[in-house]
């Protein structure tokens, strides 16, 4: 009820929902109430969550943010979601979030953007929530849900979180199952939880994580209780610091956070150790070839026919035309074209190969320092806090939109867990994040090293 009417009176300002379902909500608050009344119920249960919109939900609008998706409501629940009800958890509703997921701002949005709501009250200076999952930050950051589910291509569970002062963790890749998540680029697309603690993510995730026959990716492998491991600790852990992190003309303030977070890991009992991944400096622009490319395989099925939007035309090649120039946006037409220019005859040698190249090697960049002792590796989440709506230097030149993503896209090449924990502020008093990188299926060791921070 009090989220419902958090919603009612705070959603409008920050556009965070893009659709509320509080009849339901309140049934299941109610059914949740009576469970717990009689000492039973799940491990979630009656707690109310925002649904990132690329969750397939039963009946329940489900479009990534598209208006190629007009008016699709899914037959079928997915599996993270089902995981989420089964534990007794609340649906409030469906958050905004760019455009099939791509974008780092949240302003790719068939919706509009989302409004960070650190300084949200400001009109004339409002700042962007990060994204692709903004609307699941800026509803965790601002109380309009208790946590959220989001998704994380290349960065957009840790991005937004680092941008809203929240946490967001993704997991290993096959830790969370993919089935009934709308696709980007599946061979990086992972889930997870955004909280507003440590604690809360771990205890998110234990929920929304676990083997699905319906993902073939998806990995057989027992799921821990997280939050067992968030009073861990990090005695006796070694952290490793990657050089090749401090970038060029990185700010000042970046650099005194990442050295506050050495130095609160280091009085916990850590050693702290520097160490190189000498291909992440690849990683972006290889990045940047292989998720378009698996993006204009995935979203070739949205023809007109058999999904959402349908323009008429006068054969069935007009349709698919017109219902596609309408339907995507300018930033999901970029990626389209993209991606098919990669995958093309004559150019597939020199880039997407290439680009898979470079992704085995910074894959192999890690396992070197996993194995020579490195427990975690921490460094910082964005290259700077939130930016603001509109942004011009970004609007001109995508690129410049896409170097946000710097410090987070190796993490999904080389399919590794990610947490990112608030950290500090900066000069203005806006939040700032610290990234920990962990060996694959360790994540009870992020959570542990995130507690220390957050
Ligand atoms: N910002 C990155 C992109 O636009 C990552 C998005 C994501 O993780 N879904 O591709």
């Amino acid at each position: 009820g009090a989220y419902l009417s958090a919603i009612e009176g705070g959603n409008a300002k920050l556009n965070a929902y893009v659709a509320v379902t509080a009849e339901q909500a309140s049934a299941q608050a109610k059914a949740s109430d009576a469970k717990l009344a009689a000492g039973q119920g799940g491990p979630l249960e009656g707690i109310p969550l925002g649904i990132k919109d690329l969750f397939a939900t039963k009946g329940v609008h489900t479009q990534a943010a598209s208006h190629i998706l007009d008016s699709f409501k899914p037959e079928y629940e997915s599996s993270v979601t089902s995981n989420l009800w089964r534990d007794g958890a609340v649906m409030l509703g469906k958050l905004n979030m760019d455009e099939f997921a791509m974008g780092s701002s949240n302003e790719t949005s068939y919706y509009g953007p989302v409004i960070n709501p650190w300084r949200a009250n400001n009109s004339n200076a409002q700042l962007v929530p990060g994204g692709s999952s903004g609307g699941s930050a800026a509803a965790v950051s601002s109380w309009l849900c208790a946590a959220a589910t989001a998704t994380d291509t290349g960065g957009s569970i840790r991005q937004p979180a680092a941008l809203t002062g929240t946490v967001g963790i993704k997991p290993t890749y096959g830790r969370c199952s993919r089935w009934g998540v709308v696709a980007f680029a599946s061979s990086l697309d992972q889930a997870g939880p955004i909280a507003r603690t440590v604690e809360d993510a771990a205890i998110m995730m234990t929920s929304m994580s676990g083997f699905d026959p319906k993902d073939s990716t998806s990995v057989d492998l027992a799921v821990p209780d997280f939050a067992a491991a968030v009073e861990r600790g990090v005695k006796g852990l070694v952290i490793g610091i990657p050089r090749e992190y401090r970038m060029d003309g990185m700010p000042a303030e970046i650099e005194a956070l990442w050295q506050q977070g050495i130095a609160w890991l280091k009085a916990e009992g850590a050693t702290v150790r520097d160490i190189s991944l000498p291909h992440t400096k690849y990683a972006l622009p290889a990045y940047y070839i292989v998720a378009p490319a698996e993006a204009s395989s995935n979203l070739a099925r949205y023809d007109g026919v058999k999904y959402g939007l349908r323009d008429t035309g006068k054969d069935i090649t007009d349709l698919y035309e017109l219902t596609r120039a309408d339907g995507f946006g300018r930033e999901v037409k970029r990626r389209i074209m993209i991606g098919t220019y990669v995958l093309s005859a004559g150019y597939y040698d020199a880039y997407y190969v290439q680009a898979q190249k470079v992704r085995t090697l910074i894959k192999r960049d890690f396992e070197i320092v996993f194995n020579d002792g490195v427990d975690a590796i921490l460094t910082p989440a964005t290259p700077s806090a939130a930016f603001g709506i509109g942004d011009e230097d970004m609007k001109a030149d995508p690129v410049k939109m896409y170097l946000n993503d710097v410090f987070t896209v190796t993490v999904n090449m080389a399919g590794l867990p990610g947490i990112a924990v608030p950290a500090g502020k900066d000069g203005a008093g806006l939040p700032l994040g610290l990234q920990l990188i962990g060996k694959p299926f360790d994540e009870e060791t992020l959570f542990a090293a995130g507690r220390v921070i957050e």
